[in-house]
Parts: C-alpha cells; structure tokens; sequence
C-alpha cells in the first residue's frame, strides 16, 4: 500500500526542469499552456532550480562545451529523479554530425526516455511523461527504486 502511495504520488507530481537550448524547448512550453494544460496530471510546476525539480526535459543541441554544465544541473537534483531526451539533437545530435555536438545526453546523464521526432510534437512529449508516470508506479508496486534507468 505504502508503495502504491508513493509511487502515485511521485507520478502525478512531477516538477519538470526545462532544460531548453534550441528549438524543441519551443514546442516544450506548449505543453504547459491551456491548450494541452500539463496541470492535469501535476506536472506544469516548472522549476529552473535542480534542487525543486524531479524530471529533467533536455529539449534541444547540446554541445560539448555545455555538457559539464548539464551533467552538473543532473548532479544537484535530488532522488529520484528522471530525464526526458525530448528531440533527435539531445538524443543523438540529430543532423548535427559535428565534432562540437554531442552524439546523444545519455553520453553524460540516464535518459528514462526518449522522445522522437525534430522537433517532437506537444502530443509526443506529453505522451513521454505519461509514460514515465505509469513506469514510476510500476517499478514503486514491485518495490524497485524508480529513479533508475528504464
Ligand atoms: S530536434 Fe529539431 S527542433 Fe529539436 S532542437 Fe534539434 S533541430 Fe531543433
């Protein structure tokens, strides 16, 4: 029961961190406006400080030069915690096939998911967190640790 509990109450409540660099973090704020309205499923307090957030949404390039930065952002969240790769640049550098421009954030931090697309539509990355919801309450109703790579 107690299990349950919290792992209902960790899904349904959680704070992202936007962590928006391009043109997918454009797409990432429509999902926190009216239209799609992210406050049903208690996710729309977005946070710019690791130590109030929970999920993390890398929405856009990175290149090597901000990948401590990020790495470090990841570092100061408390557990758990989860990552979102929202895009083909954070996910794989995308059309980005440069020496500066990470090939993928999982290089660095633990991606739980991925969502594709360039940029991913609103739907997508709502799809995402939802998804990262129900796996928190499962890995919770198995007794597993949910901030650990899905
Ligand atoms: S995946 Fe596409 S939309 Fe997203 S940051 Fe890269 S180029 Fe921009």
């Amino acid at each position: 029961m107690y299990d349950w509990a919290q792992g209902w109450a960790q899904g349904n409540s959680m704070w992202p961190l936007p962590f928006g660099t391009a043109c997918c973090a454009i797409e990432f704020m429509s999902i926190v406006s009216s239209h799609y309205d992210l406050a049903r499923h208690g996710a729309e307090v977005v946070r710019f400080s690791p130590r109030q957030a929970d999920l993390m949404i890398v929405a856009g390039t990175i290149v090597d030069k901000l990948a401590p930065t990020l790495k470090r952002v990841y570092e100061q969240m408390a557990e758990p915690k989860w990552v979102i790769s929202m895009g083909v640049c954070a996910s794989t550098g995308g059309f980005y096939r440069a020496y500066h421009v990470m090939q993928g954030i999982d290089e660095i931090v633990p991606v739980d998911v991925y969502v594709p697309g360039c940029p991913p539509n609103p739907e997508g990355l709502y799809y995402a967190i939802l998804k990262l919801r129900e796996e928190v309450l499962k890995r919770r109703m198995k007794g597993e640790e949910p901030g650990v790579d899905f």
